[in-house]
């Protein structure tokens, strides 16, 4: 018989749309790829595109598409895998629960002020949010609660994404040698 998998980890980018999640989570993805370490990346408009499509921006539907990414990292972390999880999940109750479930998780808040968020307007949603135009758009018509005690907090709008890469290397450097 093989050996059990080593466990994997979660690690859960939160923050407001266009906060740049999906660009760390991304290049943390890429530079594990290149270390030869089994990851995997489960981006929010991604998430939303298949495993919840028809989910919308109610409380109740943001917290089952948390929940449901929470599920399939879990599964994956279990087969040794780093999961890279990259979502608004606004609400902090539900965060805390999903994360205390989660074997090796890490909370990464990926922090940059509304105005920032705002001018960078990656989808071109903010301007058509503070028009009225779409309900429920986090940060502007709904909440957002920041983590309390995050395993990093990272303000993009301060520092460069290779210096944010670099924080994020040695978190889980950090990290890997306290479970060691
Ligand atoms: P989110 O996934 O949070 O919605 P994105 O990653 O899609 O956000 O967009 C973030 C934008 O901010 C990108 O255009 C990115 O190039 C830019 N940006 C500037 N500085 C940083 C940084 N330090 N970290 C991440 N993104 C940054």
């Amino acid at each position: 018989m093989s050996a059990a998998p080593p466990q994997g980890r979660v690690i859960w980018f939160t923050g407001l749309s266009g906060a740049g999640k999906s660009t760390l989570a991304g290049a943390l993805y890429a530079e594990l790829q290149r270390r030869g370490e089994r990851v995997e990346l489960l981006d929010g408009d991604a998430v939303r595109e298949n495993l919840s499509r028809g989910l919308g921006f109610s409380r109740e539907d943001r917290d089952t598409n948390v929940r449901r990414i929470a599920f399939v990292a879990g599964l994956l972390a279990r087969h040794g895998v780093t999961v890279l999880v990259s979502a608004i999940s606004p609400y902090r109750g539900t965060r805390d629960a999903v994360l205390a479930e989660l074997p090796s998780s890490l909370e990464v808040f990926v922090d940059a002020p509304l105005d920032v968020v705002t001018q960078r307007d990656v989808k071109g949603l903010y301007l058509r949010a503070l028009a009225g135009e779409i309900e429920h758009f986090t940060g502007v018509s709904d909440p957002y609660e920041a983590p309390i005690r995050p395993a990093l907090h990272l303000r993009t709008d301060l520092r460069s994404v290779d210096a944010c890469l670099t924080e994020l290397l040695t978190l889980l450097e950090v990290r890997d040698v306290a479970h060691a």
